[in-house]
């Protein structure tokens, strides 16, 4: 039988120290060269009980979704088709940040087969369009969902040659360095959808 979330929980809560803190381990993630701390005044937060989840964007005890009159947090749409949309983050230390949604309120996990081959087939046009930008080397691929229940998928562009950026911290990065100026933004996201129309149209 899968194991239960007390189980998970109390597993955690006893690796804690009196202290009441996790050890980090000095040879572990902290030594990553893609960590972007200095690991010696670091500790790790108290693990917190469990609780109920948090309600999310667009579920009935959470804010209303962008998509029923909601705030969108003024992100502008750059591309849409029949049934999804693109939106771009505001400037950020990646050289451009995309989000793929579809236009119906749905989450990830409730795609029709259909929705999920076009969702398919949008992910690799886009993760093509933004890797031909001159200043990307990868483009990361992240769906997290814990703010909002409409589904939306993160297409977060790494910086060529910067190797140190790479993987899971360059979400992390991405809020350390100076963010790009709106017009070197404004020129990736042009850039990107003319690449993305090249392949999709819209
Ligand atoms: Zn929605």
């Amino acid at each position: 039988m899968p194991e239960s979330i007390k189980e998970f929980a109390a597993r955690a809560f006893a690796a804690q120290s009196e202290g009441g803190r996790l050890p980090l381990d000095g040879e572990g993630m902290p030594a990553w060269d893609v960590f972007p701390f200095e690991a010696s005044d670091l500790r790790v937060k108290e693990v917190a009980p469990l609780g109920d989840e948090m309600p999310r964007m667009g579920e009935p005890a959470g804010p209303e979704c962008w998509c029923r009159g909601g705030s969108d947090g003024g992100w502008a749409e750059v591309w849409a088709d029949d049934n999804w949309h693109v939106k771009v983050a505001p400037p950020s230390g990646s050289p451009l940040i995309l989000v793929l949604e579809p236009l119906e309120h749905v989450d990830l996990d409730e795609l029709s087969a259909e929705q999920a081959g076009e969702f398919g087939i949008r992910t690799v046009a886009l993760v093509r369009a933004i890797e031909s930008l001159p200043s990307v080397g990868r483009c990361h691929v992240s769906r997290w969902g814990d703010g909002g229940s409409h589904a939306h998928v993160w297409f977060i562009a790494r910086p060529l040659g910067m190797t140190q950026l790479r993987g899971t911290y360059m979400a992390v990065w991405d809020d350390l360095l100076p963010p790009v100026p709106v017009e070197v933004r404004d020129d990736n996201a042009a850039a990107a959808i003319a690449h993305l129309r090249q392949t999709l149209g819209g």
